[in-house]
């Protein structure tokens, strides 16, 4: 038996005894953080046996409490998991986002210090990066971080950030240096949202929920030890973080996405025959939204594939520019995705709070609204346009 056959086999025994009956059913993911909330008990118990293990982050290094997978051991683990239907133990910015920064760009004490909190989900982590007036145009950000003895002083304001109201902590671009042409005068700091100069205020949308906040800094404070990098080379760090951030949006709509929803691709199909009926051959009983749906499930197909193309090219240096082709395209899939589950619904996908809808109608009719936000998070669709005709395609200004 090879290696990789002999891990299969221990991977799927070892979820098999430890994937608790609660957790192989799609629902809600937790996040962790310094006073985690748990929809089930179950979650708690998921997370802290796979937080052990070190495979809610599988290919981080062993030494800061990853899994130490390669990438072959990975796809086994996912694969597993993905037949098991086990839900992702832990849902953070700190995986998708900082953790693979820190892994680069800190030194050794910092990653001690924050890598194993990431992967126990100990911590919630948000993303302290827009302004109001410095979105597409990130670089122009004017927060400022002044050296304050062994701290920063931080004042400014960020907007947009999601979760604030519940994160623990927040990376952040500062400027640390004034006098510097843009890019060169950011700094990238972690600081703590449990402190009297941290104001969060949720910005409260149509829906009448509130995913993401205002956040001020009012003389807030941070060490001097939670700078990671050189100070004012906090830019190369902020688009390395973007990078990881598009790869992670670019696998959403597909089946091994990083969500954990229970509505991926194949389910457009089911939920067609639900509501529209089968014709003699059960198939779904119409044939545009059938070729629509085929259409979209061949392109996923394929679209998976140059995602592992992507990053088998990136095994070594990460995701790079074309992280942005994915999440531009992984946004469209997305978005086509329940615009066709919509279609397929027809007047039951019209409802949004209360009788006669289904909770499932209400989540997705909800969710469809939810994917238009796709085109503008992690950087709007025009910017990555811009940043694969620049930096992929090499076209000039
Ligand atoms: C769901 C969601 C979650 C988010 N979470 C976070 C978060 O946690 N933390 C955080 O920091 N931010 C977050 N954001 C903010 C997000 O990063 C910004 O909204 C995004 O970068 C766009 O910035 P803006 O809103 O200021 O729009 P603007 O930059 O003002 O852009 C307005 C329009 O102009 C276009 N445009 C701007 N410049 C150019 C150009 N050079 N070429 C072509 N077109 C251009 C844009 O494409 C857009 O259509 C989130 C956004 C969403 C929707």
């Amino acid at each position: 038996m090879s290696d990789l056959q002999t891990f299969r086999e221990e991977t799927r025994d070892w979820l098999e005894s430890n994937c608790p009956p609660e957790m192989r059913k799609p629902g809600d993911v937790c996040w962790g953080g310094r006073n985690p909330a748990f929809s089930h008990p179950d979650q708690e118990v998921w997370l802290e046996r796979m937080g052990d293990k070190g495979w809610t982050c599988p290919m981080w290094p062993s030494e800061y409490g990853g899994g130490g997978l390669t990438h072959e051991e990975n796809k086994v683990l996912q694969e597993e998991m993905f037949s098991m239907g086990a839900r992702p133990a832990l849902a953070s910015f700190g995986i998708w986002m900082l953790g693979p920064a820190l892994l680069e760009f800190a030194s050794h004490e910092q990653k001690l210090e924050h890598i194993p909190s990431i992967v126990k989900g100990k911590i919630w982590w948000c993303q302290g990066y827009s302004e109001p007036g410095s979105g597409s145009d990130l670089a122009s950000l004017s927060t400022k971080a002044v050296e304050d003895g062994d701290n920063y002083k931080i004042n400014g304001q960020k907007i947009w950030t999601s979760n604030a109201n519940y994160a623990d902590m927040i990376f952040c671009l500062v400027r640390t240096g004034p006098q510097e042409p843009k890019h060169d005068g950011i700094s990238f700091l972690l600081i703590d949202m449990d402190q009297p100069g941290v104001e969060v205020k949720p910005i409260k949308l149509i829906s009448g929920k509130s995913p993401f906040c205002e956040t001020f800094f009012t003389d807030a404070s941070a060490p001097k030890s939670n700078l990671i990098g050189e100070i004012n080379k906090g830019w190369t760090i902020a688009k390395r973080l973007l990078q990881h951030e598009r790869s992670m949006i670019s696998g959403m709509g597909l089946a091994t996405g990083a969500g954990s929803g229970p509505r991926k691709t194949s389910g457009m199909a089911e939920l067609g025959k639900r509501y529209v009926g089968t014709d003699e051959k059960n198939r779904l009983d119409d044939a545009q939204l059938r070729t629509k749906i085929a259409k979209h499930d061949l392109n996923s197909r394929a679209f998976t594939l140059t995602l592992q193309r992507m990053a088998e090219d990136a095994k070594t240096g990460g995701p790079s520019a074309t992280a942005s082709m994915g999440k531009y395209y992984g946004s469209e899939q997305n978005k086509l995705r329940y615009e066709i589950m919509l279609q397929a619904m027809g007047t039951s996908g019209l409802g949004w709070e209360g009788e006669p809808f289904a909770p499932e109608e209400l989540a997705i009719t909800r969710e469809w609204l939810r994917s238009k936000a796709n085109s503008i998070e992690g950087g709007t669709s025009e910017i990555n346009l811009n940043v694969i005709s620049k930096r992929v395609l090499d076209l000039p200004d």
